[in-house]
């Protein structure tokens, strides 16, 4: 079993059709993507590489991108694709303990060599052209006979609490989640276009596995990045696309339909489907991008160690508004996807009943190897078969997770447990709130205080006064926020995700 087995399969079956396109200009057909890839798995096993050596990705999202990924697996090498934001430091870290031996990188993410590496190659040099010229015969240049159980994925965490660590994700875990997304998330055929706007080195890049699967488009926008106006104008001129986005770029998505004054129907024209997921979508959120955009939303609940596979909350869930629990669902993460068992467990790893909020616990094909190298990670992390998300949340009678927060974000305040995910949902909903994310403070009295960080809508001045008075009718006291820290705007990651260890950061420092 082998990755690149999916792009031999179209380059026989689909040769002569696009399959890459940077903005609108084709880049590649499955054959010629076929043939780039195998010249550099050439060039890879010419200068010594072995199969199950490590092959770095650092650099903006590019066409380049998925013709190293997939020359890698056909050679039997591991792909470890790196976030563009990272710091050179944090990168020759990565390198080092991957043990990479060559990176590939464009050279606005990476100006400078990267520490421990043999070779360092700009995907945008002629050096690189050379590598991916060749011209071998596809029937002789067979991919690489990995097995089920080899890694060719290392996918490091993004460490918020310590050092990263490598997440192994099998052939078998990628071609499992290829396989789900067709049964769970959408159906797709060769007519349609994956866009990558969110960075490729994370579930973006993933979903080039199941696109691939289905010979549709591949779309790099010619800015590498997220541009609403870009992406909207080329699901216009290309057909409608499909994408994967963390919440906060459904957000900007959602923000310049409306300020275009496109309906639903105009939206349609540009997308296709929106699997949104990563961090929590908030209700206000979801349903302000369905009245906007309308039915082309799809949620996914997974973690890197069992990427993209968890949870799913179907188009049909999102739109069924005469279901009597259709908001606790739109709140929720939805359902077990088809090859994965969730369960909500005690510290001990008894499954709770439903209704009660515990840790969850993920079973499946999708489920990471292990942690590379750290078997101690490991095992904390997987138990009798069972991956240890770290997530906390509960389960109702129809199978729906709903997520409360990181175990580590939840709040003890004077003895009680508060959930910031429900008090950023209630707070929302007020005027004037754009984005809010509610950390525990430091206090002597009580321990830990709940703390709101507030961006405004433009124009907008919410006062603690009115936010405290919503809360009021809204949660119980105790949950309220003790105070109000109005900012600009929320730090969050490259992946959109809000960094409360930062928040919290800073709420230490001013009480020291
Ligand atoms: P990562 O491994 O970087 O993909 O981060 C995975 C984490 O993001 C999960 O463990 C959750 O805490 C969070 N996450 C992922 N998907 C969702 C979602 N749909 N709603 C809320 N949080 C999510």
């Amino acid at each position: 079993m082998n990755l690149a087995q999916l792009l031999l399969r179209q380059a026989r079956v689909a040769g002569d059709r696009i399959a890459i396109l940077e903005g609108t200009q084709p880049w590649a057909t499955h054959a010629q993507w076929a043939q780039r890839s195998a010249s550099l798995a050439q060039h890879f096993q010419a200068a010594g590489l072995q199969a199950g050596d490590r092959v770095l990705l650092f650099m903006r999202n590019h066409p380049r991108y998925l013709e190293v990924l997939w020359a890698a697996w056909w050679a039997g090498l591991v792909v470890v694709p790196v976030n563009a934001k990272l710091h050179p430091t944090e990168v020759a870290w990565i390198v080092e303990n991957a043990q990479a031996r060559w990176a590939f990188v464009t050279s606005d993410v990476a100006p400078d060599p990267i520490a421990g590496l043999e070779r360092q190659v700009d995907v945008e040099s002629p050096e690189a052209a050379a590598l991916f010229m060749g011209r071998p015969d596809l029937a002789d240049a067979v991919p690489w006979p990995s097995r089920p159980d080899d890694t060719a994925w290392l996918f490091y965490t993004s460490g918020t609490t310590g050092r990263p660590k490598g997440v192994m994700l099998t052939h078998r875990n990628l071609m499992t989640m290829g396989l789900t997304y067709f049964v769970d998330v959408d159906p797709v055929g060769p007519g349609d276009a994956m866009v990558y706007a969110a960075p490729m080195s994370h579930g973006c890049g993933l979903y080039a596995i199941p696109h691939l699967m289905a010979g549709a488009r591949h779309v790099v926008p010619a800015s590498g990045g997220v541009d609403p106006a870009e992406l909207f104008a080329l699901g216009r001129a290309l057909g409608p696309l499909s994408t994967f986005a963390a919440p906060t770029i459904v957000k900007r998505l959602v923000e310049h339909a409306e300020a275009q004054g496109l309906t639903p129907d105009g939206c349609s024209a540009s997308f296709k489907t929106v699997v949104y997921g990563g961090a929590p979508m908030y209700l206000e959120d979801i349903r302000r991008a369905l009245r906007v955009m309308g039915p082309r939303f799809v949620q996914i609940y997974g973690q890197g160690e069992t990427p993209m596979v968890g949870t799913v909350l179907s188009r049909v869930h999102l739109m069924d508004a005469a279901h009597p629990r259709h908001l606790a669902r739109l709140a929720s993460v939805g359902t077990a996807q088809a090859p994965v068992e969730i369960r909500v467990v005690d510290e001990r790893g008894r499954a709770l009943p439903t209704g009660e909020i515990g840790e969850v616990l993920v079973r499946g094909d999708s489920v990471m190897a292990g942690y590379w190298r750290n078997p101690q990670a490991s095992a904390q992390a997987l138990r009798d078969g069972w991956l240890w998300t770290g997530d906390v949340g509960c389960l109702d009678a129809d199978g729906f997770l709903t997520l409360k927060d990181r175990s580590k974000d939840l709040l003890i305040s004077g003895g009680a447990n508060i959930y910031p995910r429900e008090v950023e949902e209630v707070l929302l909903t007020a005027a004037g709130v754009a984005e809010v994310a509610v950390v525990g403070g430091p206090d002597p009295e009580w321990g830990e205080v709940v703390v709101a960080f507030v961006v405004a809508k433009a124009g907008a001045a919410p006062t603690a006064d009115a936010l405290d008075a919503h809360c009021l009718e809204r949660i119980a006291r105790f949950k309220r926020p003790k105070r109000y820290v109005f900012v600009p705007e929320l730090p969050k990651n490259h992946y959109g995700k809000v960094l409360k260890t930062a928040l919290r950061a800073q709420l230490q420092g001013q009480a020291a």
